[in-house]
Protein backbone atom coordinates (compact mmCIF):
# COMPACT_ATOMS: atom_id res chain seq x y z
CA UNK A 1 0.00 0.00 0.00
CA UNK A 2 1.33 3.23 -0.84
CA UNK A 3 1.21 7.08 0.93
CA UNK A 4 -0.75 8.95 -1.61
CA UNK A 5 -0.50 11.81 0.86
CA UNK A 6 3.04 12.17 1.91
CA UNK A 7 4.06 11.14 -1.68
CA UNK A 8 2.31 13.43 -3.40
CA UNK A 9 0.30 16.12 -1.70
CA UNK A 10 2.69 17.01 1.01
CA UNK A 11 5.41 16.85 -1.24
CA UNK A 12 3.66 18.94 -3.62
CA UNK A 13 3.70 16.83 -6.36
CA UNK A 14 0.13 17.29 -7.05
CA UNK A 15 -1.48 20.27 -7.23
CA UNK A 16 -4.24 20.57 -4.79
CA UNK A 17 -7.17 23.04 -4.43
CA UNK A 18 -7.15 23.65 -0.65
CA UNK A 19 -10.62 24.33 0.95
CA UNK A 20 -9.04 25.06 4.91
CA UNK A 21 -5.94 24.82 6.41
CA UNK A 22 -4.62 24.73 10.16
CA UNK A 23 -1.70 23.99 11.86
CA UNK A 24 -1.90 20.56 11.94
CA UNK A 25 -4.48 19.52 9.49
CA UNK A 26 -5.40 20.28 5.57
CA UNK A 27 -8.61 19.80 3.66
CA UNK A 28 -8.65 19.83 -0.24
CA UNK A 29 -10.89 19.25 -3.35
CA UNK A 30 -10.22 15.28 -4.15
CA UNK A 31 -8.35 15.20 -7.25
CA UNK A 32 -10.72 12.88 -8.35
CA UNK A 33 -13.94 13.33 -6.99
CA UNK A 34 -16.27 10.67 -6.79
CA UNK A 35 -18.87 12.70 -5.36
CA UNK A 36 -20.32 16.76 -6.55
CA UNK A 37 -18.71 17.55 -3.83
CA UNK A 38 -15.64 15.64 -2.73
CA UNK A 39 -12.91 16.71 -0.10
CA UNK A 40 -10.60 14.99 1.80
CA UNK A 41 -9.01 16.13 5.55
CA UNK A 42 -5.48 14.79 6.41
CA UNK A 43 -3.67 15.07 9.16
CA UNK A 44 -0.26 16.87 8.50
CA UNK A 45 1.73 14.51 10.45
CA UNK A 46 2.41 11.16 9.13
CA UNK A 47 -0.60 8.82 10.70
CA UNK A 48 -1.16 5.32 9.08
CA UNK A 49 -4.62 4.14 10.34
CA UNK A 50 -7.61 6.19 12.18
CA UNK A 51 -6.83 3.67 14.81
CA UNK A 52 -3.21 4.94 15.79
CA UNK A 53 -4.60 8.50 15.95
CA UNK A 54 -4.88 10.06 18.66
CA UNK A 55 -8.07 12.05 19.94
CA UNK A 56 -6.30 15.67 19.70
CA UNK A 57 -5.90 14.97 16.28
CA UNK A 58 -9.13 13.44 15.65
CA UNK A 59 -10.88 16.09 17.22
CA UNK A 60 -9.19 19.03 14.87
CA UNK A 61 -10.08 16.77 11.81
CA UNK A 62 -13.56 17.04 13.39
CA UNK A 63 -13.59 20.76 13.83
CA UNK A 64 -12.47 21.37 10.74
CA UNK A 65 -14.82 19.10 9.07
CA UNK A 66 -17.58 20.93 11.61
CA UNK A 67 -16.22 24.48 9.74
CA UNK A 68 -16.10 23.11 6.04
CA UNK A 69 -19.59 21.69 6.34
CA UNK A 70 -20.91 24.91 8.12
CA UNK A 71 -18.97 27.32 5.55
CA UNK A 72 -20.03 25.28 2.61
CA UNK A 73 -23.89 25.26 4.15
CA UNK A 74 -23.35 21.49 3.21
CA UNK A 75 -25.81 20.67 6.50
CA UNK A 76 -28.91 22.57 4.28
CA UNK A 77 -27.88 19.95 1.69
CA UNK A 78 -26.50 16.47 2.99
CA UNK A 79 -23.04 15.34 3.51
CA UNK A 80 -21.57 12.26 5.16
CA UNK A 81 -17.93 12.40 6.35
CA UNK A 82 -16.25 8.66 5.64
CA UNK A 83 -12.79 7.21 6.88
CA UNK A 84 -11.92 3.85 5.58
CA UNK A 85 -9.69 1.08 7.39
CA UNK A 86 -8.57 -2.26 6.69
CA UNK A 87 -8.75 -3.50 3.25
CA UNK A 88 -11.18 -0.55 2.68
CA UNK A 89 -8.52 1.87 3.56
CA UNK A 90 -6.97 3.24 -0.49
CA UNK A 91 -3.55 5.20 0.76
CA UNK A 92 -1.30 4.64 4.30
CA UNK A 93 -1.94 7.82 5.98
CA UNK A 94 -5.26 8.71 7.60
CA UNK A 95 -7.28 10.47 5.61
CA UNK A 96 -11.42 11.61 5.96
CA UNK A 97 -13.81 12.05 2.88
CA UNK A 98 -16.41 14.99 3.39
CA UNK A 99 -18.66 14.39 0.65
CA UNK A 100 -21.58 16.00 -0.26
CA UNK A 101 -24.62 15.94 -3.61
CA UNK A 102 -24.51 12.97 -5.67
CA UNK A 103 -22.08 10.03 -6.55
CA UNK A 104 -20.12 9.03 -9.07
CA UNK A 105 -17.68 6.48 -9.21
CA UNK A 106 -17.07 4.36 -5.99
CA UNK A 107 -16.22 5.86 -2.88
CA UNK A 108 -13.83 2.39 -2.39
CA UNK A 109 -11.21 4.03 -4.46
ZN1 LIG B 1 1.91 9.82 5.19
Amino acid sequence: MSDFYCENIFSGKIEITTVKETENILAFYHTKPSWTIHIVIVPKEHIKTFTDANTKILGEIMSVAQDIIKSLKLDKSNYKLIVNGGSFQDSEHLHFHLVSGKRGIDLGE
